[in-house]
């Protein structure tokens, strides 16, 4: 089943866009920034809009343009499967007057739209949902492609790749509450409301999009954010608070004590938050979320040491995991993942040994308590202070993971990690430039496995050597073109002051 919270404008002979998601329709409908934006391009007068994913059945109706969503930075092999049941050409030279623009945006777009320059005929760099509307109103005006790109050229966070030398990352200020326009059960977060509580996060540790590119922290007013909960319970008893650092809402144990009471008073409420800040944990937020019936949670150290936390300027203490863990299971949850990262630069053998040092301490204080410990392989990214690090040679982080694996495996610990040769090809694509655009299309065209990846390099012969390790500091990188707020030099003296705070 399917609800629509909104009331779209049908346009037959409206210009035809399609919203087209680059993953299957499940994906799509749990991605809050794509439906979002298809709300807004549905409301709007003189649009013909059809939502379209790598699942669809592809009508025999001709698009105008093409809007892709791009989050993830493997979603390019999305991209070219719907453009390729179309027959639209991939590269944007390829394709004539008459062919369909083809655009995107997102958090891979707003990171590093380098390697998709050849491909895309604009992008939007930064928050979408005004600069949006604006695209809207240009397209309505069907005219020729050269013209419509020019005129897009001159709207701020608008890139056209073969006219921009510049462009401004946009930053909206939030005003209308942005949730769920569809709650339906095929979702990926099935029969879900979510709501945006804030957006971006003031904690800049030093590896995080998120963060940096959602400066300043922004959130919604208590009010808006109630009547969104109220909105959304009319519909569903799923609702979910979306945000990096949700916690930071300076409402946000009104919120919860309103949710709470709601619950106490006999309504069913499924609640579900994205993130729990590891020094944010009350028992208040636990007894609620368990009362929500979550019955386990996920908080983030990002690195076992306390001297590569400091490094990251994730300032966390021991002692501020060890009381998150306590309180969770003290006010109610079964179990706790946590979060981390390998292969942070300057990374020891000392450093990967104190994981195994807290998990033992963990496991001791909390006996019964279920810890999935969680690794992930660092990948630096652009418009952070660490955009410049180096990524550590796949085996050398393979051998850290067995490691880590069988010794947690003795203290009775599960542990899961992310794929180190998928986040090495990760690397490459978040740092790389234009030189990567027939190398993304070889990939697709041999499967998009890793063998794809390994084959298309040898082919095209890239120097890889900045991608994966590391740009130095005076070298102009792909994505310096983007204006953004902090600026370079900024992330410069973070990085330096974060590499002087271990030495000293
Ligand atoms: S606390 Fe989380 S969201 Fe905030 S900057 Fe750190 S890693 Fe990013």
């Amino acid at each position: 089943m399917k609800t629509l919270l909104y009331t779209p404008k049908i346009s037959k002979d409206g210009f035809h866009l399609w919203m087209a998601y680059p993953a299957c329709e499940a994906f799509a409908l749990a991605s809050l920034g794509y439906m979002w934006l298809s709300k807004i391009a549905e409301e709007e007068e003189n649009l013909s809009i059809e939502q379209v994913y790598t699942d669809s059945a592809m009508t025999q109706n001709r698009p105008e343009a093409l809007a892709f969503s791009m989050s993830f930075d493997f979603d390019f092999m999305g991209v070219f499967e719907i453009l390729e049941k179309q027959n639209i050409p991939f590269l944007a030279n390829n394709r004539t007057e008459y062919s369909p623009l083809i655009f995107a945006g997102g958090p891979v777009i707003t990171t590093n739209p380098e390697p998709y320059k050849n491909i895309f005929d604009f992008m939007i760099i930064g928050d979408g949902e005004y600069i949006f509307i604006k695209v809207l109103d240009i397209l309505k005006k069907r005219l020729t492609k050269s013209e419509t790109l020019l005129e897009l050229a001159q709207i701020e966070g608008v890139y056209v790749p073969n006219i921009n030398k510049r462009v401004i990352k946009v930053t909206e200020v939030l005003n209308k509450v942005i949730y769920t326009p569809i709650i339906s059960e095929k979702s990926y977060f099935k029969d879900t409301f979510i709501i945006e509580v804030a957006r971006g996060c003031m904690n800049r540790c030093a590896f995080c999009t998120a963060s940096y590119l959602n400066l300043p922290f922004r959130y919604y007013e208590y009010n808006k954010i109630i009547d969104a909960i109220e909105l959304g319970l009319k519909h569903t008893n799923k609702i979910a608070l979306l945000g990096a650092q949700i916690s930071a809402h300076p409402d946000f144990e009104k919120i919860m004590k309103y949710l709470r009471k709601k619950i106490e008073s006999g309504m069913n409420i499924e609640l579900g938050i994205s993130s729990l800040r590891t020094d944010a944990i009350t028992p208040e937020l636990i007894k609620t979320l368990v009362l929500g019936g979550q019955k386990t949670s996920t908080i983030a150290i990002e690195a076992a040491s306390e001297r590569l936390r400091k490094f990251i300027n994730k300032n966390l203490k021991e002692e501020q995991i060890l009381n998150a863990v306590k309180l969770s299971r003290e006010n109610g949850l079964k179990g706790l993942k946590i979060y981390s990262m390998i292969g942070i630069p300057t990374e020891t053998q000392d450093d990967i040994d104190e994981f195994i040092k807290l998990a033992k301490k963990i496991k001791s204080e909390n006996k019964g308590f279920e810890i999935t410990f969680s690794f992930s392989t660092f990948v630096p990214k652009p418009q952070t202070p660490l955009q410049w690090a180096k990524r550590e040679d796949t085996k050398s982080l393979e051998k850290k993971q067995k490691y880590l694996e069988k010794e947690l495996a003795k203290l009775g610990i599960n542990s899961k990690f992310s794929s180190a040769k998928w986040d090495y090809w990760q690397t490459l694509l978040s740092r790389g430039d234009d030189r990567l655009t027939e190398f993304l299309i070889e990939v697709y065209q041999n499967g998009g496995k890793i063998g794809a990846y390994k084959s298309a390099l040898k082919k095209y012969d890239i120097d890889t050597d900045k991608f994966i390790n590391g740009y130095n500091l005076n070298d102009t990188l792909p994505w310096d073109f983007i204006e953004n707020n902090p600026k370079k030099e900024f992330l410069m003296n973070e990085y330096n002051r974060l590499l002087k705070r271990i030495k000293s």
